[in-house]
């Protein structure tokens, strides 16, 4: 976590870096957070920065000696008060977890590697016998998949992370545990009431989230399909469809999606990835999803910045196919729940871009909601999204296929040379190249006078 790695991580391809509220003090996290934004300047990127709150996610606590093993068939206690765990000890961070285990129930650890089984409850000890065992760390999750659990939404924690992540300026907070649009609703409001609403992507990680995933995809500003807790919620077998279901859902209504959890998963020890992962992050790049995640490998892996590159690697491997075939899943337009300028236009300019073989197109965006709109249609050219406002440009690193350009006042006076000058400063173009110009929008619908330009690449 230097500037060093930091910018090697950014030079191998990383967009959006998640700050895990579920690890760290605040201390670690502004310094971490201002060391990203200062690594953005100085390399000329706009990465943007998801602060993840932990939400309803029972954690273990912290061991004396960061870790303790698990042994088979041997009892173990999971404590509901402070304290240090030490062998045969773990401090449960959610406190009422007694009141609600039965004997019998599984208690999953360390996204469900581990599992014990509830034995009795003794006053605030849950004692378990350990079924299968393994190292567990420091602060790894813990899931009652048995269990009705009778924790909130939205912690006491979370409100003091949100609170930072308003005073830090992050570009989106992702919501953990999420059952039903109002669990985000709540959070969007209680930030309108402080300060300022944040971006949220709700955390798809729980059974009654894709139940609800309608309602979510159209209250929430993106989603992630949150693997790890997913497929220990849920059977794993179930997560694959879900993951494609939830995609295509999400992709419908411009939402964009992150695919997360174990995508290089054996990087965190070995220098190459297996096979199937390698599979496994290449069938989401079909899938065309906006953003594939990495957790343990670049958090706490022997190779984060390898894993970063082998990543980006099949990445481009499959998108240099889907540009050479135009197959990039582009949506079929039309199927709009109510006429939208913006997706009309956004279908056009795909079109024209796949037609025409433009080689870029530009969109000048305030908000950045027209360059998400284009970027949800996956034209077959590369989105410039020219904005004057860096926040903007941070928050369109997240969506597919936008490249953020920073203008300025001046330059926005004149579209046709600003298209000009960002072709020639992006190196995106050369003379005598085409591309698309789509401006004209207005955040009220019948303001709304499109323009789409052809202009050509001079020197
Ligand atoms: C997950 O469960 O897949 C996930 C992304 O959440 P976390 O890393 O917070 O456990």
């Amino acid at each position: 976590d230097t500037a060093k790695d930091i910018k090697s991580l950014i030079h191998s391809g990383v967009n959006v870096f998640r700050l895990n509220m579920s690890h760290g003090d605040h201390k670690y996290h502004k310094k971490i957070f201002k060391r990203i934004r200062a690594c953005s300047t100085k390399t000329g990127t706009y990465g943007a920065i998801l602060m993840d709150l932990c939400g309803p996610k029972i954690r273990v606590g912290k061991f004396e000696n960061g870790s303790i093993q698990l042994k088979k068939n041997e009892r173990v206690i999971i404590r509901c008060a402070s304290g240090i765990g030490s062998d045969g000890i773990i401090i449960s961070q959610y406190r009422q977890l007694y009141k609600d285990v039965e004997p019998g129930e599984r208690i999953l650890l360390d996204d469900g590697n581990m599992e014990c089984r509830v034995e009795s409850v003794d006053g605030k000890d849950v004692i378990c016998k350990v079924i299968y065992g393994g190292e567990l760390k420091n602060n790894k999750g813990l899931n009652l998949p048995d269990t009705r659990v009778s924790v909130s939404s939205f912690t006491a924690k979370d409100k003091m992370d949100v609170k930072l992540a308003m005073e830090l300026g992050a570009d989106f907070v992702a919501l953990s545990f999420v059952r039903t649009a109002k669990d985000v609703r709540g959070l969007q409001r209680y930030m309108a009431r402080v300060n300022r609403e944040i971006p949220v992507i709700a955390k798809i990680e729980k059974p009654e989230a894709v139940v609800n995933i309608d309602e979510i995809i159209k209250t929430a500003y993106g989603i992630m399909v949150a693997r790890g807790d997913l497929g220990i919620e849920l059977p794993a077998e179930e997560v694959p469809l879900i993951q494609r279901v939830v995609t295509d859902k999400a992709r419908a209504n411009n939402c964009p999606v992150i695919v997360a959890t174990q995508m290089m998963e054996s990087m965190i020890t070995n220098a190459r990835p297996t096979r199937a992962e390698v599979g496994d992050v290449a069938n989401a790049a079909m899938t065309s999803v906006d953003a594939v995640m990495l957790s343990a490998e670049t958090a706490a892996g022997k190779y984060p910045v390898k894993a970063v590159k082998m990543m980006d690697c099949i990445l481009r491997e499959i998108e240099n196919h889907q540009w050479s075939t135009g197959s990039f899943g582009s949506d079929s337009g039309g199927n709009f729940d109510r006429p939208s300028s913006r997706r009309a236009v956004a279908h056009a300019a795909n079109a024209l871009a796949h037609d025409l073989k433009l080689q870029g197109v530009l969109v000048p965006t305030d908000s950045g909601h027209t360059a998400a709109v284009l970027s949800a249609s996956r034209p077959s050219s590369p989105l410039l999204g020219l904005s004057t406002s860096i926040q903007t440009c941070q928050k369109l690193s997240l969506h597919w296929g936008i490249v953020p350009f920073l203008i300025n006042r001046l330059e926005s006076q004149n579209w046709k040379l600003l298209s000009q000058e960002s072709c020639h400063r992006c190196k995106l173009t050369k003379t005598g190249h085409r591309v698309l110009l789509v401006s004209g929008f207005n955040d009220d619908e019948a303001l709304n006078e499109p323009v789409m330009k052809i202009i050509n690449v001079k020197s």
